[in-house]
């Protein structure tokens, strides 16, 4: 079987993690099993979806490497969408209803004061010709509901396993509203049989949504071919770090906000790859060897943590693990290459990779030392070696030691604090010798 999968975004806002990490698992999915991976922009609600968004989605997925074989967008395929519905219609399972919303929510009321389950009646069934006629003539439009069979649906989720719902408990779904707008439930069917998707892989918040689309997918396979249905795979969805729903803070947060806070997109793939999965939470070389490791089989039926904190975490991994000829482009393009020492020396200190800026004003700019005492400072100045060079720093401080008996934390702090201004950082030995005698001297004797 040729594995195809689509990630599906509705162009009405940014994209966030949630978002990413359907993203993400279609396109590690389609990887791993030699697949296309397709980007369809569901864009059916006209009023609310934006070019400005589709772009951004593009710049998004195009940033974390998610990039696509096929790219549609639903909104140009209108004339399929009203041939599947002309084809429901004919066999019957189409039909029109005349309730306004109003009229909806008191029937609703009615049935659940009867102990009923709130599910459309299907009155519009029952009616005659003549009250449709009479219906429209008083300029009522029709909205369109699926005729649901009334039966258990079921599949096999490559995450949930058996899964079954019953349709007699939902109302018969509306798939074309009353100004002719077709909703996501149709489209998305009819595209997925089009375009031959192997796999559907959702949040499972669509879990109710499969049962009725199984048998939208159904009536309408004939019309393709006799296409075979997809698989599913339904994930679990992400908690904040509290394990209660995402938080706003985390839910809202953008890619485009998490690209211009300096996070790595290996970062946030690594971690959204694993989060929720047997794998530990490890930063991963690249998108194809986390596609190696993509397999349901790990994924859990409880909710993915999303932390914040795992994410900081995999983005120092992935600077730390960066050999200097790969992140080359960007200090340059960042004025920050100050050679391979420079950044051998300051990598494992960087939270982001912005903080390297940082770093090289450090070593090659002007910065505020901080020096405490004084006459330490100038007892440190007059030892210094004539040459500095990059074995200096031990016989230095070792003379240091020797001159003002100071040791540990109370000969090595004022000399950190001197030279760089902060109370942490690298090792002192390279970084030292990158600063170099006469920032050194300056410095001691600010
Ligand atoms: N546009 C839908 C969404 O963003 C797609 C869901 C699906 O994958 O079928 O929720």
């Amino acid at each position: 079987m040729t594995v195809k999968v689509r990630f599906a975004p509705s162009p009405t806002g940014r994209i966030h993690a949630g978002n990413v990490r359907a993203a993400l698992v279609n396109w590690l999915f389609a990887k791993k099993n030699q697949g296309k991976f397709v980007l369809r922009i569901d864009d059916t609600d006209l009023e609310r979806s934006t070019k400005e968004n589709e772009a951004l989605i593009e710049t998004d997925l195009t940033w974390l490497g998610l990039t696509w074989d096929e790219r549609y967008n639903q909104s140009l395929r209108f004339d399929l969408y009203q041939k599947a519905a002309d084809y429901l219609k004919e066999i019957g399972r189409l039909y029109p209803a005349y309730e306004t919303a109003e009229e909806l929510v008191r029937r609703r009321k009615v049935q659940l004061s009867r102990d009923l389950p709130p599910v459309y009646d299907r009155a519009a069934l029952n009616l005659t010709d003549e009250e449709r006629t009479a219906l429209e003539a008083e300029g009522r439009k029709p909205h369109w509901r699926f005729k649901l069979d009334g039966k258990r649906v079921a599949w096999e989720d490559l995450v949930r396993g058996h899964c079954e719902v019953d349709t007699t408990s939902m109302s018969d779904p509306v798939l074309i509203r009353e100004d002719g707008a077709f909703l996501y439930t149709l489209p998305s069917v009819v595209d997925d049989l089009d375009m031959a998707i192997s796999h559907v892989i959702r949040g499972e918040d669509h879990v109710a949504n499969t049962g009725t689309q199984l048998e939208i997918f159904e009536a309408l396979s004939p019309m393709f071919a006799d296409a075979d249905l997809p698989t599913f795979a339904h994930m679990p969805l992400l908690v904040g770090a509290d394990g209660e729903g995402l938080s706003k803070r985390l839910g809202s947060m953008s890619i485009s906000q998490m690209r211009e806070d300096g996070i790595e997109p290996l970062a946030i793939t690594s971690h959204l790859a694993k989060i929720g999965t047997s794998d530990p939470l490890e930063a991963a070389p690249s998108l194809d060897s986390l596609a190696e490791l993509q397999d349901f089989d790990k994924m859990g039926r409880a909710p993915a943590r999303y932390d914040f904190d795992d994410l900081m975490r995999l983005n120092a991994q992935i600077l730390q693990g960066t050999p200097y000829a790969d992140i080359k482009p960007r200090l340059e393009a960042a004025g920050a290459d100050l050679g391979e020492l420079f950044w051998d020396t300051v990598r494992m200190n960087l939270h982001k990779f912005a903080e390297v800026t940082d770093w090289a004003a450090i070593v090659s700019g002007d910065i505020t030392p901080r020096v405490d005492d004084k006459a330490f400072a100038l007892k440190a100045l007059e030892l210094l070696p004539a040459e500095y060079d990059r074995d200096s720093w031990k016989a230095w401080t070792e003379a240091i030691k020797t001159e003002t008996g100071a040791k540990g934390k109370a000969l090595f702090m004022p000399l950190r604090q001197a030279l760089t201004g902060l109370d942490h950082g690298p090792d002192m030995g390279a970084l030292s010798f990158l600063i170099g005698r006469d920032r050194i001297a300056q410095r001691l004797g600010a």
